[in-house]
C-alpha cells in the first residue's frame, strides 16, 4: 500500500506553442508521487529542495497524502531548476537550463519509518543516488521500479548498469531502449535489457504509447488520442507514478494486473498533458480518472469477426 518514491522536487520553467511559464512546481519525484496518490497508493518521498522551496508546494503534496518527511529542505541552498522548451510538434523540446543547485550535493537520507516499504519507485536520478536508496532498505522491496535517461547512459553507463541489475521493472523511452540497448527492434532491445536485470521492461512512446514486456509477454497501451497537448512535461514521470502507485495499492504483481496499471499510468499522464506542469494533475477526480479509464478501454476494445 505504501508506495516510497525518490525523485527530484522541482521548479520548472516550461515554454510550449501555447505560452510560457515562471518558476512553478515540477520534478519527477512530485510528477510520480501525484499521479501514484490518484491510485489510492500513500506515496512516501525522499528528496532534497532549498529555502526558497514554498511551504504552499509542500501544503499541495500533503493534500494528497503524500508523505513528506524525507523530504530534506537546505536552507542555505535553492531548489533544482529546469527549464525546457518544446518545440512546434511537441515531440521535441530543449533544455535551457539545468541548475543542479541543492540536488547537486543530493545524499538520500530514507527515514528508518521508510524502510521497510514493500513497493519503490527510483525516478530519474542519478543512478548512485537510485542505489543508495535501495541499499538503505532493511528488507528488500517486493517491487523495485527504475525511470532512467540517456544523460545517464552518456556519463555513467556503468554506474547505471549496476543499478538496473539490482530493479524489478525499468522504465525507459524508446531512444533510451536502443542506446542502452544497441538494438533497433524493440522486442530486442527488451531482451537485451531484461538480460541486464529487470524482469520487467517498459518502453514508453510518447503520443505512440507504451510496451510493457516479461520473458515471453507483450502488451501494448495506446496514449489517449488528445485534441490538444498542452504541456508534455512530466508524461513520462506520471505515467511511471501511475503505474507504480496501482500496483502498490492492489498488492497483486502480476504480469496481468501490471497491464491495468499500464493504463491507469496512461490514463493520468493523458490529465498531466493537458496542463501546464502539475495543474491537471492537482484536482482530478475517481469519477474522471475512471471516465478517462474506460475511453482507453473503448480504444482498444473489438470484437473480430470471422467471415
Ligand atoms: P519528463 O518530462 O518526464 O522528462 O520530466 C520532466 C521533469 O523532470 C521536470 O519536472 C524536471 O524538473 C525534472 N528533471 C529534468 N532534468 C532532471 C535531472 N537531470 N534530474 C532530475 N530531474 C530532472
Amino acid at each position: 500500500m505504501k508506495l516510497l518514491v525518490v525523485g527530484s522536487v522541482a521548479y520548472d520553467a516550461i515554454e510550449t506553442p501555447f505560452g510560457k511559464t515562471d518558476k512553478i512546481l515540477g520534478g519527477a519525484g512530485t510528477y510520480i508521487s501525484l499521479a501514484a496518490s490518484y491510485a489510492g497508493a500513500q506515496p512516501q518521498v525522499v528528496s532534497v529542495v532549498g529555502g526558497d522551496f514554498e511551504k504552499e508546494n509542500i501544503t499541495l503534496l500533503e493534500n494528497h497524502n503524500i508523505d513528506v518527511k524525507g523530504i530534506q529542505i537546505k536552507k542555505e541552498e535553492k531548489t533544482f531548476f529546469w527549464s525546457g522548451k518544446y518545440h512546434n510538434d511537441m515531440n521535441s523540446r530543449d533544455t535551457l537550463v539545468t541548475e543542479l543547485n541543492s540536488l547537486g550535493t543530493f545524499n538520500p537520507i530514507v527515514p528508518d519509518a521508510y524502510k521497510n516499504t514493500e513497493y519503490l519507485i527510483l525516478g530519474n536520478l542519478s543512478p548512485v543516488v537510485q542505489r543508495q536508496v535501495i541499499e538503505q532498505m532493511t528488507t528488500r522491496p517486493r517491487l523495485i521500479i527504475m525511470d532512467t535517461m540517456n544523460f545517464w547512459m552518456d556519463i555513467m553507463l556503468d554506474e547505471l548498469k549496476n543499478t538496473i541489475a539490482m530493479v524489478d521493472v525499468i522504465s525507459v523511452n524508446d531512444e533510451e531502449a536502443r542506446q542502452l540497448s544497441g538494438e533497433y527492434s524493440l522486442i530486442k532491445a527488451a531482451k537485451a535489457i531484461r538480460k541486464m536485470g529487470p524482469n520487467i521492461v517498459i518502453i514508453k512512446k510518447g503520443e505512440h504509447g507504451a510496451l510493457l514486456f516479461d520473458e515471453t509477454q507483450v502488451f501494448y497501451a495506446p496514449a489517449l488520442p488528445l485534441e490538444e497537448v498542452f504541456d508534455p512535461t512530466g508524461a513520462g514521470d506520471t505515467f511511471a507514478g501511475g503505474f507504480a502507485g496501482y500496483l502498490a495499492k492492489s498488492g497483486d504483481i502480476s504480469f496481468a494486473n501490471m497491464k491495468n496499471a499500464v493504463i491507469f499510468g496512461s490514463a493520468l499522464a493523458s490529465f498531466c498533458v493537458e496542463k501546464f506542469g502539475t495543474e491537471r494533475l492537482q484536482n482530478l477526480t475517481k469519477e474522471e480518472i475512471y471516465d478517462r479509464v474506460l475511453r482507453f478501454v473503448d480504444l482498444v476494445n473489438f470484437d473480430y469477426k470471422v467471415h
